[in-house]
């Protein structure tokens, strides 16, 4: 080894000795934003929205159309306000928070229509108050609107540089992957039990236990697309399934549905046409909560959603459709009851993947009493995930032999 070479190496170390210490300390997330009231206030021909918070935000606001929406998006931010404050007033409907993706919150708003927003204000804290973000609503025409819709889009476009990594081909292996979908998630609750309790905890607690039944069995890998109370777009949940090369994806959910008698397991496959009135019910309200998070689908890549059912995806379709009948029988066995017509099918978005047979499980329905005691029960929980674990294993014995 030459001096010189010699020499750069040493230099490379004391580079790394200097720069390591730094990118931890940079890695270091801060603590979240406190958040200690959020509230809408009506002033002369103008809504006034609200936020009080322990530190000045950064913030990025958006408008969206159909419905007409306004979003705003903050560091992560943790929620100490009480929840008895209206949120329906002036032009505004209804509005909602919760963590959006890792390190962003976000809060959209619903609004009765057109609107432009006349300010955005961050008040520094005075006389007790801590630091006060604000912004100021105004009805305007449609037109005006969407020029304000469009000249962010023509933004976004210009700065969105992520291309969509391209998705790596199946390896067929003695491992099966297997993705477990939580619905909902964050800023989208999923559907509401009577007694409070959201869908987006319940889908997460049985994902994680059927996490843990997979994980413990040879040859299968799980993959979770949420482990945490964070929202993801149907897009990215089908994403993650495409990208892993995923062998099988089971979103799992706990919906209302409009019939509070309609209960039990029911499982459900993508189809271009519903099977009857329930699952298109259920396919409509689960393919809302992109536009109850404030996703631009518009400004969205479009190669998972413009797929047409092709022939590829109607194999896959195929596939999915082995599982649901596989996975009927096996909850009825663990004693859980099932949706008369228990395989049904509908127009899901996120059961899109043209290469991975997906399917989505009710595992039953918050609109129910008796579902959502045992959705809510540990031994109902164990139950369900135990019951797909096991027609899993039971897919791909028929599939793979
Ligand atoms: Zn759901």
């Amino acid at each position: 080894m030459d001096i010189f070479s010699r020499f750069f190496r040493f230099s490379l170390l004391i580079v790394a000795a200097i720069l390591i210490p730094v990118t931890i300390a940079v890695a270091e997330t801060k603590p979240p934003i406190e958040v200690s009231s959020v509230r809408l206030g009506i002033h002369k021909d103008k809504t006034r929205f609200v936020m009080e918070l322990s530190e000045k935000p950064e913030f990025d606001l958006f408008l969206l159309p159909d419905p007409y929406r306004i979003v705003i998006d903050m560091p992560e931010l943790r929620w100490q306000t009480d929840d008895s404050a209206s949120r329906k007033k002036g032009i505004v409907e209804n509005f909602r928070f919760g963590l959006f993706r890792e390190n962003t919150s976000r809060v959209v708003l619903d609004v009765d229509g057109p609107v432009k927003i006349l300010r955005t204000v961050v008040l520094p804290p005075t006389s007790g108050k801590p630091h006060r973000f604000f912004i100021d609503i105004q009805k305007t025409d449609h037109t005006s609107f969407m020029q304000a819709v469009k000249e962010r889009r023509q933004k976004n476009a210009a700065t969105q540089k992520v291309a969509l990594k391209t998705p790596i081909p199946p390896v067929r292996a003695k491992t099966y992957k297997v993705v477990i979908d939580a619905g909902h998630g964050g800023i989208d609750p999923g559907a509401i039990g009577r007694s409070g309790v959201y869908e987006k905890t319940l889908t997460l607690q049985v994902a994680k236990k059927l996490y843990r039944i997979l994980d413990k069995k040879k040859g299968y890998q799980p993959i979770m697309t949420r482990d945490r109370d964070i929202f993801l777009s149907l897009r990215e949940r089908v994403n993650v399934a495409r990208k892993e090369g995923a062998d099988l994806f089971i979103s799992v959910h706990a919906d209302s549905i409009s019939r509070p008698d309609f209960r039990g397991a029911t499982v459900y496959t993508l189809s271009e046409t519903a099977s009857d009135d329930e699952a298109a019910e259920i396919a409509k309200s689960e393919n809302r909560s992109d536009l109850i998070a404030g996703v631009d689908i518009e400004s969205q890549d479009d190669t998972v959603q413009g797929i047409l059912v092709d022939l590829a995806q109607r194999e896959t379709m195929n596939f999915s459709v082995r599982f649901a009948e596989m996975l009927i029988p096996q909850m009825t066995k663990s004693g859980l009851k099932t949706s008369g017509r228990s395989h049904r099918f509908a127009g899901f978005r996120v059961l899109k993947a043209p290469d991975v047979p997906s399917v989505l499980v009710e595992l039953g329905y918050l609109s129910n009493r008796q579902d959502e005691k045992i959705l809510k029960s540990k031994d109902g929980q164990t139950r369900l995930a135990a019951a797909i674990a096991k027609a899993v294993e039971q897919y791909f014995k028929t599939v793979d032999p």
